[in-house]
């Protein structure tokens, strides 16, 4: 055998390392309810890793488990080596936690803000002083420390409760959907910051969201569905598995066209919320063949790459937002109006 063939053979680095957060056959149920039904998956070191959704998938209860606010009915996670249904205190101290609602008071400045958290973990004095001055300056915050938090922006705010979660420098930290109700500037700020958090200081980031937009900046995710992992991977590999680009057609009758298209051309066809789905290498050219077959019966085309959108398609059947659902957008207006 050569060395380079003994090279390839040797698993990469990350692939050896243990993961940080292990669940297994994770299931929970609200009453008789199921919200999670048997989830499993690793998050490796330093990874910036996405649990993406539709609401009433199960992030937030997968959320709850993992950050020890409840126990499941069945199954296990373990983070950093901890159980966290038998040593919740334990991991409590190792892990930062941002919850989806404030916790941050708004009469208090920022340092007030952090001071009180510091003295949770047992941070006192100036050792404590210092440390609030180098995360402040870690979130951007440095020149507001001595303000009102009620004197913030939402995206500052957001960062203030960022700062309260890595106060205690944890080696992973948990995130319920970070961005609710900050506008694009804020959002893309913070997920800049989660990167530089998992580069520059190795932390391991589990962040749950159900924008498509944040999941792709995702090192991997797994994606939830109904209580259940439908995918789990890299944004690129899951798109990947879609073979050349999605076609989508409107029409007055999609079934019948769908019947008609599978007929002549032998292709796979699928008619989700009322649109016809074809996914298809050299699409255009495909597209002006089914055009000219089908003359007046298609009111609309359109061809684009595959998304995660199309991934979540493909492994279940329907839509993320389901018809009559919010949009992404309004779904994160409607969100932002609650707070
Ligand atoms: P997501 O965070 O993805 O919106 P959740 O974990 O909140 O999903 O919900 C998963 C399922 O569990 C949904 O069907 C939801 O209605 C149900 N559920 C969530 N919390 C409760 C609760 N406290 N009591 C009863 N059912 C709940």
């Amino acid at each position: 055998m050569s060395v380079s063939e003994l090279v390839g053979s040797i698993p990469r680095e990350d692939t050896l390392a243990s993961p940080v957060i292990s669940v297994r056959e994770l299931v929970h149920r609200y009453d008789n309810r199921p919200a999670l039904n048997g989830v499993s998956f690793d998050v490796r070191p330093a990874e910036l890793f996405g649990l993406l959704g539709p609401n009433g998938s199960g992030k937030t209860t997968m959320f709850r488990i993992l950050s020890t606010l409840m126990v499941p009915v069945a199954g296990q996670a373990i983070i950093l080596g901890y159980d966290a249904a038998k040593d919740p205190s334990q991991l409590r101290r190792e892990i930062g936690v941002v919850f989806q609602a404030q916790s941050i008071d708004l009469k208090l400045t920022a340092t007030e803000n952090l001071q009180h958290q510091g003295h949770l973990y047992g941070l006192h004095g100036s050792p404590l002083r210092s440390r609030i001055r180098e995360i402040l300056q870690r979130v951007g915050l440095a020149d507001r420390a001595r303000d009102k938090a009620e004197t913030f922006s939402g995206g500052m705010q957001r960062r203030l409760e960022l700062a309260k979660g890595l106060l205690h420098g944890p080696r992973v930290l948990l995130l319920d959907e970070p961005t609710t109700g900050l506008d694009p500037g804020a959002r893309r700020d913070l997920w800049q910051y989660l990167s530089i958090l998992r580069d520059e200081e190795q932390v391991t980031v589990l962040v749950t969201t159900h924008l498509m937009e944040e999941a792709e900046r995702c090192d991997r995710l797994a994606i939830l569905n109904e209580g259940k992992l439908v995918a789990l991977g890299t944004p690129t590999e899951l798109k990947r598995e879609i073979g050349g680009d999605v076609i989508v057609l409107e029409a007055k009758e999609p079934d019948a066209l769908a019947m008609r298209i599978r007929a002549r051309f032998n292709v796979d066809v699928r008619v989700i919320g009322g649109q016809v789905r074809i996914e298809k290498d050299q699409a255009h050219r495909f597209v002006t063949d089914v055009v000219e077959a089908f003359p007046g019966e298609i009111d609309a085309v359109s061809i684009a790459k595959p998304s995660l959108e199309d991934v979540f398609i493909r492994r279940t059947g329907h839509r993320f937002w389901t018809e009559g659902a919010e949009t992404t957008q309004d779904a994160t207006k409607s969100k932002a109006r609650k707070h």
